[in-house]
């Protein structure tokens, strides 16, 4: 049989078949990421195929399908290891604010240039509207001309007073989509106004405590009522850019992307180059500073703090 993994564990995986029906599932083999050690073989996300145990109950997989991407993390306790979070993502997600509080341009960079190195389409959801004063308003129209000027959609929310929620509601529909943001973004409240009658704190999760000890590590996958996934990252504060070197990442700067070609070296940082396209073209303003900044920060592996 074949099925979607909407839970793990790390032991345990719940398993959904195309008709609905869940079955629990344990792992035998081994399944391997070429080139990555990974502290969990399946997450979220993917498609297993299993066979059911004699007591029909619970079930085994022993193929894991191909994926059409994947994100991980380094694994918190094993630094050379990695946790893969989810799997076959159509878009991500970014929650952020501009009140209490604000999330910073380098934090949306960084996630966004993650985004580009899985090839994952991210799109920038603004939420607690109902809190911009005057000013948080002019910020807000600054934020959103930044990325709406390099394509990435932008959408204004407040999960408190439900404003625009059928907006995300179609984004969503008959998509996966992973949802990130750090903590006190709204993020939940978010989750539950497009879920409604569910309550995620208090969600199924307890019922499956019992097969496995640190739930909230794992992603979780909320079925849509109108079609399509949810994946909810309770507990990562950020997705990692895990394996990308410094050489690579203005490939994942897309306006740096599509000029770096320009630049006179073809192995040009875009650090302090002669005729580099990159520089000329945040002296011009072409590229926004605040973009250009965050790539310094990401190369010379600062950490800019939310
Ligand atoms: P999370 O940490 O991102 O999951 O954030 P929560 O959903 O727990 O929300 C953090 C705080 O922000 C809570 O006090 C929420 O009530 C509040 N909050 C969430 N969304 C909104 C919103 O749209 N407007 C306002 N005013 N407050 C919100
Ligand atoms: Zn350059």
């Amino acid at each position: 049989m074949q099925g979607l993994v909407i839970k793990s564990t790390g032991s345990w995986y719940l398993i959904r078949t195309p008709d609905g029906q869940d079955y629990d599932c344990r792992i035998k083999g081994k399944f391997r990421i070429k080139g990555i050690q990974t502290t969990n073989p399946i997450a979220v996300g993917d498609q297993v195929e299993f066979e059911l145990e004699p007591n029909a109950s619970t079930g085994v997989i022993f193929k894991l399908l191909d994926r059409k991407n994947y994100i991980i993390r380094k694994s918190i306790n094993l630094s050379k290891q990695a946790q893969i979070i989810a799997a076959n993502l159509d878009q991500a997600f970014l929650i952020v604010t501009l009140a209490s509080p604000r999330t910073s341009l380098g934090f949306i960079d960084r996630f966004l240039a993650t985004a580009e190195a899985y090839s994952i389409p991210a799109i920038l959801i603004f939420n607690k509207l109902d809190l911009f004063s005057e000013e948080g308003l002019e910020i807000l129209a600054e934020y959103k001309s930044i990325y709406e000027h390099i394509d990435y959609p932008c959408y204004e929310v407040s999960a408190l007073e439900g404003t625009n929620i059928e907006q995300v509601q179609m984004l969503l529909k008959d998509k996966t989509t992973l949802f990130s943001g750090h903590s006190g973004v709204g993020k939940s409240s978010l989750i539950n106004a497009l879920l409604p009658g569910r309550d995620i704190k208090t969600g199924e999760v307890s019922q499956w405590s019992d097969k496995g000890q640190h739930t909230t590590t794992f992603a979780e996958m909320h079925t849509l009522p109108f079609g399509g996934y949810l994946i909810d990252t309770p507990g990562i504060r950020e997705l990692g850019i895990f394996d990308i070197r410094p050489e690579e990442l203005g490939h994942y700067f897309r306006e740096m992307r599509d000029l770096m070609h320009e630049c006179k070296f073809n192995n040009c940082r875009h650090i302090n180059e002669p005729g580099c396209a990159v520089i000329r073209a945040v002296q011009e303003g072409e590229i926004e500073i605040s973009r250009y900044e965050s790539y310094l920060s990401i190369y010379h592996g600062n950490e800019t703090r939310a």
